[in-house]
């Protein structure tokens, strides 16, 4: 039964078969707890990803007036007015598709100015744009490595990494999460082999930091490469917002930096910034870009326009953290478990009760609060949380609604 793992304390990445389709598919499309907790999932809000916005609940069909605290607008860049009006200039000019593949007709001359706007920002040589994150992870990882490779990935790794290193036939080792021991042992079985250390700026479901002093320190010894998902931390971490690698000052001893375009920055995408000669590398040996349709032209201004919204002064950045200080502070306070959170990413560790979680769920949604819940096998089975994402554009009003709603509906629930 796909709802009943024994091996449920296994994290998916150390087990990709949980994530398969289940073998009795009728099974599982007619199950009351899926169909539920579908219900729930499925929800459509009404308006913008502002953090104030409106619902209309599948559960009882009531619309109502909400705080959307599950959303990455973290900057508030997707609704800036600036950034939409840069949009909506884009699509005027180029229409809303760029109506090819980028080595056929599809790339514009929109799409190489954001392209060498990013590759600035991140001080590196070349950048690579993907229409999605995810297809950048599969891209990336699926074009540098082949079979005979090693990939050394921290357990905690998203998806997009999990799956590009599985499209690309390396041999993939996962090391304990942000464990420099676990990971020097899977390098030692890697020795010799040509390898790339995988790892992610902000883990996306734990809001910590990688190790990455160490974890450059270890790569060197062995001779390996290192890739860093930082979909998380561009435009939160280091002094000039490059990420977590700025922010350990090791961004010359990380090879490949990728960054999302759907979070901090508000639009949609991802990108790759590497030297040149593998970013040309990628466009000829990357599936997901060369094989698919160049982002839209629309996006890309609006987000040449996000970009510089967000690096022309630290304002937003500083609010976020502001707001990210007083919610760390307060729900801590309130005792609650926000396992290792260095980031405006912060769990609510609910525990091994999925039924507690949902129910949790549709009860802080019903006082005007919503927080998605994050059940197995998306993390660990007995550590299913609420992931609370913290945005620059909070009210206090908006923190002091959330938090009191929190206390009513969770904390009073398990003191109890
Ligand atoms: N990497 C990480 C760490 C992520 O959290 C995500 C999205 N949740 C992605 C990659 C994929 O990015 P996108 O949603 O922009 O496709």
């Amino acid at each position: 039964n796909i709802l009943n793992f024994s091996l449920a304390d296994f994290f998916y990445n150390d087990n990709p078969d949980v994530l398969s389709p289940p073998d009795d598919f009728s099974e599982w499309i007619n199950n009351p707890v899926v169909k539920h907790s579908f219900s729930f999932f499925e929800q459509e809000l009404l308006d913008a990803p502002r953090v104030s916005t409106e619902i209309l609940s599948n559960l009882d069909g009531k619309r109502r007036k909400i705080i959307n605290l599950t959303s990455y607008n973290y900057l508030g860049l997707s609704t800036h007015p600036e950034v939409v009006q840069a949009a909506k200039e884009a699509l005027e000019k180029y229409g809303l598709g760029s109506s090819g593949a980028p080595l056929l007709s599809g790339t514009l001359d929109i799409h190489t100015e954001f392209a060498r706007k990013l590759a600035e920002f991140k001080q590196k040589e070349d950048c690579i744009l993907y229409s999605s994150g995810f297809g950048g992870n599969v891209g990336a990882i699926q074009g540098m490595m082949r079979k005979g490779d090693y990939l050394v990935m921290d357990e905690k790794c998203h998806r997009s990494l999990v799956d590009g290193g599985t499209l690309s036939g390396a041999k993939m080792l996962f090391f304990a999460h942000n464990d420099m021991e676990s990971l020097q042992m899977m390098l030692e079985k890697a020795k010799g082999k040509r390898t790339l250390v995988v790892v992610e700026g902000v883990y996306s479901m734990d809001g910590d930091l990688a190790k990455m002093p160490e974890i450059c320190d270890l790569a060197e010894q062995y001779g390996a490469g290192i890739f860093i998902d930082e979909a998380h931390s561009t435009l939160m971490f280091g002094e000039n917002g490059r990420g977590v690698a700025e922010h350990f000052g090791v961004e010359d001893r990380v090879g490949v930096s990728f960054g999302t375009l759907s979070k901090s920055f508000g639009g949609v995408g991802g990108f790759i910034c590497a030297n040149k000669d593998l970013i040309r590398y990628l466009k000829g040996y990357s599936s997901p870009w060369n094989f698919s349709c160049a982002p839209s032209p629309a996006v890309s201004g609006g987000l040449i326009k996000a970009l510089e919204v967000a690096t022309r002064d630290s304002s937003l950045r500083d609010k976020m953290w502001e707001n990210t200080r007083y919610m760390k502070k307060n729900l801590l306070d309130m005792n609650l478990d926000l396992g290792g959170t260095e980031s405006q990413v912060i769990p609510i560790i609910i525990g091994n009760s999925g039924e507690k979680l949902m129910s949790y769920a549709e009860k802080m949604q019903k006082a005007g609060l919503f927080l998605q819940p994050v059940d197995f096998p998306a993390v660990p089975a007995h550590s299913r949380r609420f992931r609370m994402s913290v945005s620059s554009q909070l009210t206090q009003e908006e923190m002091d609604t959330t938090l009191s709603i929190i206390e009513d509906v969770i904390v009073k629930d398990m003191k109890s």
